[in-house]
């Protein structure tokens, strides 16, 4: 087998991930050709001459300007030096300006001549990283319509309502609950309720264009809007546009005792999340708001709020 130094360099310099060598100091020893190669193309500051650098230093120097990655690989780093660990990785995004990239660091330890040192390489694992985040994004999206499912909707309530918790803002939630809609599958077939569903979806996500605004696929023929800081009146204001909206799409329901027309009933509600009060609460008084529109003879909005209930009650 082929020993000589040359050779050896040869072989880390083929290698893609960027290698580097620190000693118990955290000194730079040794960089592989990759690693010079990504700190020209990324403009390091350290970029060409490695040779005295400290990269527990340089750790150091990037957690003090507030850079957790900096401080959980110094952490790290320091960890396997230290003996805590037999090794030790992370997984960090590292975007460019106009790419996502995402690395995977490892610290690895030898003995060499009686001293201990450090292996630390970067590899890139941005293939796998975007294929995670299709993945993603898959489990959290509707496969009918497009638009968000009700397990997301469920994360995404449960996060805004904390926030608007903190903020002591009111969140409004309207479920949308297409009228007759069994009816429209009997008269045109299942494929016409399926085009259906998706003007719906394209529609409502017009509604939710704020990042504290969802619109999600409850099931069915049944469609969720959220808006969290928002107040009722603005929410009532998007509601009767929506109403005007859905008539607009005239989509034929020949059949329907409703109308000749697609429509839909709306449970529309304002919540300010207080204690004793949870967000499956805002969920319940819209659901009641929307079995009152139907009840009260489809095609109209019902608003219902915990005050009236609260009223009702006393
Ligand atoms: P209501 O006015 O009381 O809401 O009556 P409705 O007919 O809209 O409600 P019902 O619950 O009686 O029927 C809902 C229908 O929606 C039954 C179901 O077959 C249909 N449906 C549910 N999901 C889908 C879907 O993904 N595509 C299609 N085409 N139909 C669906
Ligand atoms: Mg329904
Ligand atoms: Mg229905």
């Amino acid at each position: 087998m082929i020993q000589t130094q040359e050779f050896l360099t040869k072989v880390l310099d083929s290698v893609p991930d960027q290698l580097v060598v620190i000693d118990a100091l955290g000194d730079i020893q040794f960089a592989n050709k990759s690693w010079h190669v990504f700190g020209d193309e990324n403009a390091s500051t350290l970029s060409g001459d490695w040779d005295g650098v400290n990269y527990l230093s340089e750790c150091d120097k990037a957690s003090d300007m507030g850079d957790e990655i900096g401080t959980r690989a110094g952490q790290g780093i320091r960890s396997v030096i230290e003996a805590q660990n037999h090794e030790f990785y992370l997984e960090y995004p590292c975007h460019s300006p106009d790419v996502k990239r995402w690395f995977m660091m490892r610290v690895n330890s030898f003995d060499y001549d009686d001293r201990l040192y450090f292996v630390i390489s970067h590899q890139d694992i941005t293939e796998r990283k975007l294929t995670e985040e299709k993945v993603e994004d898959l489990a959290r999206l509707d496969g009918l319509t497009g638009i968000a499912n009700r397990r997301y909707f469920e994360e995404f309530l449960h996060q805004e309502w904390r926030r608007c918790a903190r903020l002591k803002k009111p969140i409004c939630l309207a479920i949308i609950d297409i009228d007759n809609f069994k009816m429209l599958n009997d008269t045109y077939g299942h494929q016409s309720g399926d085009d259906c569903l998706i003007s719906f979806g394209e529609l409502l996500t017009q509604y939710a264009r704020r990042p504290g605004d969802l619109c999600a696929r409850y099931g069915g023929e049944e469609f969720i809007l959220l808006w969290a800081d928002t107040s009722l009146k603005t929410a009532k204001r998007l509601v009767n546009r929506l109403m005007r909206d859905i008539s607009g799409l005239d989509i034929p329901n020949p059949n329907s005792p409703t109308a000749t027309h697609v429509t839909a009933s709306i449970g529309l509600t304002e919540m300010t999340p207080r204690p004793g009060t949870s967000h499956t609460d805002i969920v319940s008084i819209a659901d009641d708001a929307l079995y009152r529109a139907k009840e009260g003879g489809r095609n109209q909005i019902y608003c219902q709020t915990n005050r009236d209930i609260e009223g009702q009650a006393s």
